[in-house]
Parts: structure tokens; C-alpha cells; sequence
């Protein structure tokens, strides 16, 4: 089945308004025609995230959030709720990091608390799991996302699935220019998407798009994005710059 590709710019703690104002400028004058069959989504830090929801308004690209709170308002000091990002036209945010997983220590169970909250706004989760190296050589890949996948949507409904988008981001390739192979990286999404078949039917699951990240490049997204259960790609470092973004995406629809 056709699943339309998803792109997403993963900026994390880069680009105050200033800097966003300036790459928004030169990437929405040059985004070409040909990616209108890609959704393309821009995720920065939150005090950047006004100027961004203006200067995107009447274009096709879309914006994340990094994070959200999985509480309602109050006394959450530092936090950002739902509401504050459905204000700035925010469509999607990214919940699972594994940098929100391993520096901030949050879990399946906080995540899944924070995907549900999400939905309750009609926001779409950008749900990520992965494996670290460790759990990789110790044989221990389809234990993990299991356990991720299992826990992450724990109580969701194939409604709100339906409106998620997972991402399969394997750790040790996260900022370090290892990229998983294609074939390692289409094995990974095939396991994933059987998982998604376990618990929703395989049906549900033929629709859900799974996006690779960790070191995609403009040299490497085409081939990883011909891969038949890779959907699209989460990407950090190769999204900081507008012009290599905007090959990244050229590459990947022409691959896909
Ligand atoms: C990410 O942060 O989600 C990511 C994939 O980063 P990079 O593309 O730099 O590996």
C-alpha cells in the first residue's frame, strides 16, 4: 500500500527565533514542487516555535513540537502543555527520543502517558524507539522494541495509532554518521510493523508510516527511503542546514 512519505527536521537545541526566521525564509523559497508528495515537517525548540508557526502558515510544511508535558496545566515548572502548542498551530510532536529517554530518564510509561495526551489534543505523535549497541550485539533488538512498542502505546486506540507516526531510530546511529544499512534498517521496520500487525491487525498496520533516523544525508536518504517499509525519515543533524535538508527530501522522493 502507499504510504505518503513523512520527512521530519529534528532541531533539538539549535536555533533561537533569530536563526529558524532565516533557515524558514530560504527553505520555504526553495522547496521544490516535486516534494508536494512528501510531508515535510520542522521541529524546533520551543522559543522559536511562534516564529516558525508564522512564517509556515501558508506553506505545505507542517510543524513539531520536541516534547510535550503529560500533565494538563499548573505547577509543572519548565513544562510545556498541549494546549500552549495547539495555540502556535503545532500539528505533530516528537514523544520517545532517545535522548528525552536516556538524559532525562523517561519511560515507556511516561512516553505512553504523553502520546495519550497528545491525542486528547488532536496532536500527532512522532513516536520513536531503537536499540542501543549494546542491546543490538546482545541480541537483544526485537526484545527491546517489543518492549517499546508494547509499552509506548499501551491503551491506545486504533484511532489514535492511526494518527501516529513511529519512528525507528536506532541509538547507536543517532549523531555519530553510522547509518544503519538499508537492509538492517528495513529488517528493523519489517519487525516493527509486524508488531503494529500483533496488536492492531494487519490491516491497521499497512497504514502506519515508520520513519528511519539516525545519520540520514542527502547521499543516503534515496536508498534507505526505497526500502518498502520505510516511510520517511526523522532527521537531526543533515536538517540544520537548509540547502542539505532540501536535498535530503529531493533524494528521498526520488527513491522512495
Ligand atoms: C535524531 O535526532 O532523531 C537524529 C536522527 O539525529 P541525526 O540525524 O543527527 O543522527
Amino acid at each position: 500500500m502507499a504510504r505518503k512519505l513523512i520527512i521530519a527536521a529534528n532541531w533539538k537545541m539549535n536555533k533561537g527565533p533569530s536563526e529558524t526566521g532565516g533557515f524558514l525564509k530560504t527553505f520555504l523559497a526553495k522547496i521544490a514542487p516535486s516534494t508536494s508528495n512528501c510531508e515535510v515537517v520542522v521541529a524546533p525548540p520551543f522559543v522559536s516555535l511562534a516564529t516558525a508557526s508564522e512564517l509556515v502558515a501558508n506553506s505545505n510544511v507542517e510543524l513539531a513540537a520536541q516534547n510535550v508535558s503529560e500533565y494538563d496545566s499548573g505547577a509543572y515548572t519548565g513544562e510545556i502543555n498541549v494546549v500552549m502548542l495547539k495555540e502556535l498551530f503545532v500539528r505533530h510532536v516528537i514523544l520517545g527520543h532517545s535522548e528525552r529517554r536516556s538524559i532525562y530518564g523517561e519511560t515507556d510509561a511516561v512516553i505512553n502517558a504523553k502520546i495519550k495526551k497528545a491525542r486528547e489534543a488532536n496532536l500527532k505523535p512522532i513516536f520513536c524507539i531503537g536499540e542501543t549497541l549494546e542491546e543490538r550485539e546482545a541480541g537483544k533488538l526485537e526484545e527491546v522494541l517489543r518492549t517499546q512498542v508494547r509499552g509506548g502505546l499501551d491503551g491506545v486506540s486504533e484511532k489514535d495509532l492511526l494518527e501516529s507516526v513511529l519512528a525507528y531510530e536506532p541509538v547507536w546511529a543517532i549523531g555519530t554518521g553510522v547509518t544503519a544499512s538499508p537492509e538492517q534498517a528495513q529488517e528493523a521496520h519489517a519487525f516493527v510493523r509486524s508488531l503494529l500487525a500483533e496488536f492492531y491487525g494487519a490491516a491497521v498496520s499497512e497504514k502506519i508510516r515508520i520513519q528511519y533516523g539516525g545519520s540520514v544525508k542527502p547521499g543516503n536518504s534515496a536508498e534507505l527511503m526505497g526500502q518498502p517499509d520505510i516511510d520517511g525519515a526523522l532527521v537531526g543533524g543533515a536538517s540544520l542546514e537548509a540547502q542539505s535538508f532540501l536535498e535530503l527530501i529531493e533524494n528521498a522522493v526520488a527513491g522512495a
